[in-house]
């Protein structure tokens, strides 16, 4: 079978090195594009994955996949399309109890609520079949450097072993241990990382016995207790992902009984079973500035390609795991794996989708600085259909925000609309300079300088903390 273990001739060091063309660290979504890109141009990639292989592909998350339809054709949809549980769901439930309201948005687009071990599974047996070997079990806690990075050490079941490449993915997820071994002076690469960033969440898959009302929906709620928010995605009619998070600015919440608490308050879990618990940390900021060194590429959450604003990073996670991809088949070909010939890779994500994603941020910060009570208060009080413009369009359009003038302007919260469309000035400032993204490294420190000086006017207008 092609996801097997592969056992390559070894080249020395009693049976403990291997070499390949490029290699992957992580089977996870971004992991799996990557290696199924590089398997299909015919390069051998191996993948490195510290679980064993029936926990591979169990991730903590929302299982809400948005835009499924256009994932990368690497891994075509058909394959991943059976772990799609729920796809009735057209509209976000947003709950705001102590204003007694409850908003119904509609989402455009497809969107899917799935199984996402069983997703997590096929992408696997997809990038197999498509070439990949994937070795188990095995924990990269090194890298191998002589200026660019040339491999990683690994104990693979059990054993200390040296795997080398001419180009190493970091697929390994947020917080990668990866980014504390490389050493990244005289590097493009984002080093202004730190876990205030991120937040910190919560998942558990329950059942219940009649199927819940909302079954078509994706519940948001504000927590009781400390900012935080919680949500409900059925991905069947009785079996729920219901989950919180907080951002690590915030007071620590106790996430495990924050969620039994708010499970108990609702009768439709009366009689619930928590069939499985897992939690991790997520980045809600920009992506990195570059997420490229010599031989060396972070993708997916190793490198923040997250929606800041939503948490969704299945999406940014497949199309950086196949631009990076073919970024490292440009340095295979031309025998040049620096950072000028992989450079192409930050242009693909900031093109794409990192350039939104880093304007989204800006409303993170300026969430940061207001009372949460005032926020869900102008939330309330927003015209669903134009919220539902507002928050599904980016932050590109601007029509949306002179129809949300003239329909709040009898209902207070003028003072919080007006900053908010000041951010939204300035969010729009700063996407139109990421589609000025450098084409060529040696441009990237004064595009970083103006973007630097768009985001001290963001926290000079906003009052809030610098996030970087
Ligand atoms: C609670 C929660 C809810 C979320 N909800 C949603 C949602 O509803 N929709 C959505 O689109 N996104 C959601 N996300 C985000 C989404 O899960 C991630 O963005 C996505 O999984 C990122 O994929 P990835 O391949 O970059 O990393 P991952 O999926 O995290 O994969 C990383 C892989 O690397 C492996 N690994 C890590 N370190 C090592 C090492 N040292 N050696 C070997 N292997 C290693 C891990 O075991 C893992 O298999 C959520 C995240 C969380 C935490």
């Amino acid at each position: 079978m092609a996801t097997e273990e592969s056992s390559r001739p070894a080249s020395g060091l009693g049976g403990r090195r291997e070499s390949w063309d490029v290699l992957v660290v992580g089977a996870g979504t971004a992991g799996c594009y990557a290696a199924a890109t590089v398997a299909r141009a015919g390069y051998d990639v191996v993948v490195l994955e510290r679980k064993d292989e029936s926990e591979a592909g169990h991730i903590a998350c929302g299982d809400a996949l948005k835009g499924a339809s256009k994932f990368p054709e690497t891994i075509p949809r058909e394959r991943l399309e059976p772990a799609f549980t729920n796809t009735e769901v057209d509209h976000g439930r947003f709950e705001i109890p102590h204003l007694d309201t409850v908003l119904n948005i509609p989402v455009p687009g497809e969107l899917a609520v799935i199984d996402r071990l069983e997703y997590g599974r096929r992408l696997i047996e997809a990038a197999g079949d498509a070439g990949a070997h994937f070795h188990y079990d095995t924990v990269v806690n090194d890298v191998v450097q002589n200026g660019a990075v040339e491999g990683v050490q690994a104990i693979s079941r059990g054993e200390p072993f040296t795997y080398e490449a001419d180009v190493v993915i970091d697929a390994a997820g947020a917080l990668s241990l990866l980014q504390d071994k490389v050493e990244f002076d005289g590097t493009s690469f984002d080093t202004n990382v730190n876990y205030s960033q991120f937040s910190s969440a919560y998942r558990e898959i329950v059942t219940v016995e009649e199927p819940v009302e909302w079954s078509d929906a994706l519940v948001f709620k504000p927590t009781e207790r400390a900012a935080g928010y919680l949500w409900y995605f059925p991905r069947t009619k009785t079996e729920i992902n219901v989950g919180l998070g907080f951002q690590m600015t915030e007071e620590p919440m106790q996430l495990v009984e924050d969620l039994k608490r708010d499970l108990s308050e609702r009768e439709e879990f009366a009689d619930a079973e928590v069939e499985d618990k897992l939690g991790a940390a997520l980045p809600t900021r920009r992506p990195y500035d570059s997420a490229v060194a010599p031989g060396y590429m972070a993708v997916g959450d190793a490198a923040a390609h997250v929606n800041p604003t939503t948490g969704g990073g299945i999406a940014g996670a497949a199309y950086a795991g196949k631009y990076a991809a073919e970024a490292a088949l440009d340095g295979l070909e031309q025998g040049d794996v620096s950072e000028e010939v992989l450079w192409s890779y930050n242009q693909q994500v900031m093109d794409h989708f990192g350039g939104r994603y880093a304007a989204l941020d800006v409303y993170n910060i300026y969430t940061t600085a207001y009372d949460v009570d005032d926020l869900m208060g102008l939330l309330s009080a927003l015209p669903v259909a134009k919220l539902s413009e507002a928050i599904y369009s980016g932050s590109a359009n601007i029509g949306w925000w002179l129809k949300l003038k003239t329909a709040l302007k009898a209902r207070g919260h003028w003072g919080t609309i007006y900053d908010l469309y000041r951010t939204k000035s300035l969010a729009d400032e700063l996407l139109a300079h990421y589609e000025d993204y450098p084409d060529d490294p040696n441009d990237f420190t004064t595009w970083r300088n103006r973007r630097d000086d768009i985001m001290a006017q963001v926290y000079e207008e906003t009052g809030a903390e610098p996030k970087y």
